[in-house]
């Protein structure tokens, strides 16, 4: 099993998708939900109880998540120090990472970092001098022996070229990733939707480009025999190659990848942090393998898409933040993507029959917080 660990709700930064949106949204509130809004700002339950629950499951993996959990160094020494797992992960922006001695940053398996694209974008959306801070500390963190897999996670939404901003975290002068992953910023607030330009911008920018960077992907197959590990590709193709469909979210949110909130109470996924109805047991009581599951229902059980997208988010889809009209132009780039890999599969099968590329290099770690469907 899989669980964030929210270690705080705090944060040191103020990006235009997230604090930005909580300014604007400020007055909306969750009608039908029970919110928890006075939950601790930090972790306030014992260590021994985390270990307690993880214990439990021979293949735990953790993963720090915030707020930003690098403002918990010394929490996260505790963890790693008391909790028998068999991972660690950190989600992080990625400011701080220059705070944690190497000899914990090099015991994580995966580092899933913020970052956006090109230091313009980056620093758009995060705040000015952030990609410089950030690539900073990445560089110092591989002279200081970190040998995980490092991924580029990127919030994707108006201002991103997404076919421009991938091709130049793959491979630029400042810090090349080999592994990216994005999320688009749709569906999760509950105004934004008449503020922005959602819907023309994904049909004449983000839909070609995530169509050209698919054979951009696959060309790269071809001429290198090698497969980057772009994420929303990489699950899909291999998906398709395995013949696996599923009819479960593949964030795993809610029935593998769970999370822990500050006050110790799990709920399906960090962003349902503080909804009452969705409390699905306390750490210091529940057995990790025998959670309740929570699955995705309509409209995505009717979809024709659903066995390869899998419900795309379950946050998004219980808490109906975006209209179903607005939230159909979501879906039209789930289905954009679907096609476009599913439209190079006959080339990439005749590069693993070939020889070219191996089936072994599709191969990942799901659940990585990598959620496949952007
Ligand atoms: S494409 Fe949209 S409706 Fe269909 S399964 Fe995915 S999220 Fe649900
Ligand atoms: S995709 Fe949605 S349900 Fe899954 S982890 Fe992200 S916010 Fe949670």
């Amino acid at each position: 099993m899989f669980f964030h660990v929210i270690l705080t709700s705090e944060c040191n930064s103020q990006c235009l998708y997230c604090f930005g949106e909580a300014v604007e949204d400020v007055d909306e509130d969750f009608g039908e939900f029970d919110v928890d809004y006075s939950l601790p700002k930090k972790i306030n339950y014992s260590v021994n109880s985390l270990d307690r629950f993880c214990s439990l499951d021979p293949d735990c993996v953790l993963t720090f998540y915030g707020g930003e959990p690098l403002l918990c160094t010394e929490e996260i020494k505790q963890i790693m120090d008391k909790v028998r797992v068999k991972r660690f992960m950190i989600q992080t922006n990625g400011l701080l990472l220059d705070r944690l001695e190497p000899e914990y940053v090099n015991r994580f398996h995966t580092i899933l970092v913020s970052i956006d694209g090109d230091e313009a974008l980056t620093d758009f959306y995060r705040g000015k001098g952030t990609f410089r801070r950030l690539v900073d500390n990445l560089k110092f963190i591989k002279r200081n022996g970190f040998q995980g897999e490092l991924i580029a996670r990127m919030t994707v939404m108006e201002q991103t070229d997404i076919y421009k901003q991938v091709r130049w975290l793959l491979d630029n002068s400042e810090f090349s990733f080999s592994s990216v992953h994005w999320q688009l910023n749709a569906g999760f607030w509950k105004t934004d939707f008449a503020r922005r330009n959602f819907e023309e911008w994904s049909e004449a920018s983000y839909n070609p480009g995530v169509r050209r960077l698919v054979k951009f992907w696959v060309d790269y197959m071809e001429e290198n025999g090698l497969v980057l590990k772009l994420y929303p590709f990489l699950g899909l193709a291999r998906s398709l190659l395995s013949h696996e469909e599923s009819s479960f979210l593949r964030c795993g949110g809610g029935w593998i990848n769970y999370a822990i909130q500050t006050d110790g109470y799990i709920v399906p996924c960090p962003t349902m942090w503080g909804m009452k109805d969705y409390y699905l047991g306390h750490i210091s009581t529940a057995d990790p393998l025998r959670l309740k599951q929570v699955h995705i229902g309509k409209p995505c059980t009717e979809c024709t898409a659903f066995n390869l997208c899998g419900g795309r988010c379950l946050y998004a889809i219980v808490t109906k933040r975006w209209s179903p009209e607005a939230y159909a132009h979501v879906c039209g780039t789930v289905k954009n993507l679907i096609q476009a890999v599913y439209g190079q599969m006959p080339r990439i099968e005749k590069f693993i029959k070939k020889g070219k590329v191996r089936l072994k290099d599709f191969e990942y770690m799901k659940y990585n917080g990598c959620e496949i469907i952007p």
